[in-house]
């Protein structure tokens, strides 16, 4: 009966519904369920809307306030502070499996540029009075994922590092467009030491994003002329 009730569905049904559940034997059944348990993408739980809604417990949760600016801030620099730990780990793969000497080096380069990077993103926590945690950003993991099928099915094909460089402006896309939303965002909650922490990240991501630009302008020339 509690399978078929959770099979049902959640979605617009109200918490008085499931107040029940949590009394039921095999309840855990059940939460599992409604937290999205199971429902994953490269190993990422979800949807949270859905566990926000349900305790842990099983019990309906506390009506809260709405969350504000300053909590979407704080979330949102969790994101990206995953994100750049997952870079930092994976910068020296990509410079090992990167065929020409100038990508290699910029992925060496860009490796140590990120470590900058996640100090000032622990200062930004400092700044809200947060300790510096990661909440997992499926999107970093995705890209990341994508980037490692690249370097296994195109292991010494001539193609491979276009596919890296393709792969590692994916990442710097989204980190210029967290960076820029951080940002404008710090300003508006009148953090003017963290809109000048990200800004200067957002410079080291998008003179990033231009240099490899430039290699993939010039890989390309390289193979017309070769052809
Ligand atoms: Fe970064
Ligand atoms: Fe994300
Ligand atoms: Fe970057």
């Amino acid at each position: 009966m509690l399978q078929e009730r959770s099979r049902l569905g959640y979605l617009g049904r109200s918490r008085e519904d499931f107040a029940p559940l949590a009394n039921e034997p095999s309840a855990h059944v059940a939460r599992k369920h409604l937290q999205g348990e199971g429902t994953t993408l490269s190993g990422i739980r979800y949807p949270q809307a859905v566990r926000h809604r349900i305790s842990l417990n099983g019990e309906a949760a506390m009506a809260k306030e709405p969350k504000k600016l300053d909590a979407l801030f704080h979330d949102t620099l969790k994101d990206i502070y995953f994100a750049e730990k997952k870079i930092l780990s994976t910068l020296p793969k990509m410079a090992k499996a990167a065929q020409s000497e100038e990508l290699k080096a910029a992925f060496e380069k860009h490796r140590g540029e990120t470590e900058g990077q996640i100090e000032r993103l622990e200062q930004v926590f400092a700044i809200i009075g947060e300790k510096p945690r990661g909440k997992t950003c499926a999107a970093i993991v995705v890209i990341s994922d994508e980037g490692a099928e690249i370097m296994e099915e195109y292991k010494g094909s001539p193609a491979l590092d276009a596919g890296l460089l393709a792969a590692a402006q994916a990442v710097e896309h989204y980190e210029i467009s967290r960076y820029g939303t951080l940002r404008a965002w710090a300003e508006e909650l009148g953090l003017n030491e963290a809109v000048e922490l990200l800004q200067e990240t957002l410079e080291e991501e998008e003179a990033t994003d231009e240099a490899l630009t430039e290699i993939a302008k010039a890989a390309i020339n390289q193979r017309a002329e070769a052809a």
